[in-house]
């Protein structure tokens, strides 16, 4: 409905310009603290607006030139207001759907998990599927009755949910957990053999003990399909929990190829209010017969964008699931997972190549890395592309070889490195790496920034709450919950921290020319905080509330 609207607006609004010719705003924001992230003009008290574009940024007196009796004019009453936030890798469905399952995130025992769950079956018809996501072994303060190694055992959450499959997926999205109705309904037993590229994790006596390891989650899949929840729901959901955290743009970290359809209709009806600039993630035969078709549709959308393409390397530090050169310190058995074919990544590098979009690669571990960087230098040199302005991506960049930190610079490949990882795993990375190797390469952004890489900032929800100001006080302090420094020498400043989420985070999907620094022509997203965000202080920094998100100038949430 909304772009109708607008276009029935800018109709009326060309015709009432055509006999007065005055150039008024639709909206003025005055009395503020803005900062522009605009190098020529880097702070400013007003904005002007004029459909859906910065008509013009300054000091009150000029920017008031603008108004008429149709401008409205909203009093920020000294509030910040910066460029409007982007999510630099979060999971757009995921979020929505997140919203509509068990929240785990941060539950302190299992035990509290399985009481969750008990009291959603009282609710649940025989055989209806329960699912929850967020949980964490290392959330919780007392270990798990049964447990094999570090996961509980299904014993106590089967015994709540005889009658009713359940899947709780892992806070990283690289583990689920069954209970035994869903794991005898996807047929899997003691004689069922481990998929590649992961594990059925199995009890002392050999039988499935309830988790799922990384592709061995895809054995669920039967499970999984009962979970069908209304697909606008989803995106309402979605669209909500971005806006009220300030969020304009979500740089979505992968999206099938039938859900970007479904996608691409909701923003063709403007029924989506943020921004989407999607990757797609599927496999290479659906890649290569959708992309053509959408790289038409979307060309001229600024709502919503295919602008690259996912595939995964490996899996997660917290699963075991990252990819190492050298073994786990804590599972020296262990050197984690390749979880997609490389052939399959190199042909999919070469189909974003033929249709011009960016590869992203989620990469966690070392050897996961080097592997995806020397992916990229052999694809760049064969198809002799090396010295084009490619901007391919790494998601996450965890865990680097210090090798390998000047290579991200030397191949321009952006990082994408979601800072609130690294204070909510920083408690137990030391178990998994060791000292030496957390130390030289585990979230290393501070180097990386020092030698001229692009960082793009985010917080990959739905594994962490899509809370910007979490992932910028993580990026300024590295203090984790438990008031501990994750090695504080790779800190970034405040203006830094507030470039991932703007200006660079623009830059990492080519869009820095339309957003990311509030400047007179580009499109007018804008997020106003009740906080200095420049100057509040460390403690009271997550404190800050969102007061307006505004997307191409119409308020899309508002305190
Ligand atoms: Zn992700």
């Amino acid at each position: 409905m909304k772009l109708k609207l607008t276009l029935l607006f800018t109709v009326a609004f060309f015709l009432m310009v055509a006999c007065e010719p005055e150039e008024g705003a639709d909206k003025i924001l005055l009395n503020g603290t803005i900062i522009t992230m605009d190098e020529n003009q880097p702070e400013a008290e007003a904005i002007a607006i004029r459909d859906n574009r910065i008509l013009a940024v300054g000091d009150e007196a000029t920017v008031s030139g603008y108004e008429t009796e149709n401008t409205e004019v909203i009093d920020l009453n000294g509030q910040f207001a910066t460029p409007g936030l982007m999510e630099g890798h979060g999971h757009f469905t995921g979020i929505g759907n997140a919203g509509l399952q068990l929240d785990l995130l941060n539950v302190g025992s299992w035990q509290e998990i399985v009481d969750m769950v008990e009291e959603a079956v009282e609710e649940a018809e025989d055989g209806e599927l329960i699912r929850g996501r967020g949980w964490h072994q290392d959330d919780w303060d007392t270990a798990p009755q049964r447990q094999i190694g570090d996961l509980p055992h299904h014993e106590k959450l089967s015994a709540v949910s005889p009658d009713n499959p359940v899947v709780l997926t892992h806070a990283s999205g690289h583990m689920s957990f069954a209970n035994e109705y869903a794991i005898n309904m996807a047929g899997v037993d003691a004689d069922s053999p481990d998929p590649d590229g992961g594990e059925i994790v199995k009890d002392e006596q050999g039988n499935p003990a309830g988790p799922f390891r990384q592709t061995a989650q895809g054995l669920l899949s039967d499970v999984n399909d009962l979970w069908d929840p209304d697909f606008d729901e989803v995106v309402e959901k979605a669209t909500l929990e971005a806006a009220s955290n300030g969020i304009t743009t979500v740089q979505d970290a992968g999206t099938s190829m039938d859900d970007i359809e479904r996608l691409t209709e909701l923003a063709g009806n403007a029924e989506i209010d943020v921004r989407l600039w999607v990757m797609a993630r599927d496999n290479n035969e659906n890649l290569s017969d959708g992309l053509p078709h959408f790289a038409g549709e979307i060309e001229n959308n600024p709502y919503f964008t295919v602008g690259g393409i996912k595939k995964a390397i490996d899996g997660a530090l917290g699963t075991h699931g990252a990819w190492k050169l050298e073994p786990y310190e804590d599972n020296p058995e262990s050197t984690g997972f390749n979880t997609t074919p490389l052939d399959e990544i190199i042909e999919a590098g070469e189909l974003a190549l033929e249709h011009d979009l960016q590869l992203g690669v989620h990469a966690i571990g070392d050897r996961g890395n080097r592997e995806t960087l020397d992916i990229y230098e052999d694809l760049f040199n064969e198809h002799g592309v090396a010295d084009e302005d490619l901007r391919w991506r790494i998601e996450h960049a965890q865990h680097l070889h210090p090798d390998d930190i000047p290579r991200f610079e030397e191949l321009d490949v952006v990082a994408s490195m979601q800072a609130v990882h690294a204070t909510s795993d920083g408690p137990w990375v030391l178990r998994r790496l060791g000292e030496e190797r957390a130390e030289e390469g585990a979230y290393v952004w501070r180097t990386l920034l020092d030698q001229g890489t692009v960082i793009v900032n985010g917080t990959d929800a739905p594994v962490e709450r899509i809370n910007p100001l979490a992932s910028l006080h993580a990026s300024i302090t590295r203090e984790m919950d438990d008031g501990e420094y994750f090695f504080p020498e790779q800190t970034k400043t405040r203006e830094e921290a507030l470039r991932s989420y703007t200006l660079d985070a623009a830059y990492a999907i080519f869009m820095e020319d339309e957003l990311g620094s509030l400047t007179e022509g580009k499109l007018a997203d804008i997020t106003v905080f009740d906080q200095n965000l420049m100057e509040v202080s460390e403690d009271e920094f997550k404190d800050a509330e969102v007061t307006y998100t505004i997307v191409g100038g119409d308020v899309i949430y508002r305190r």
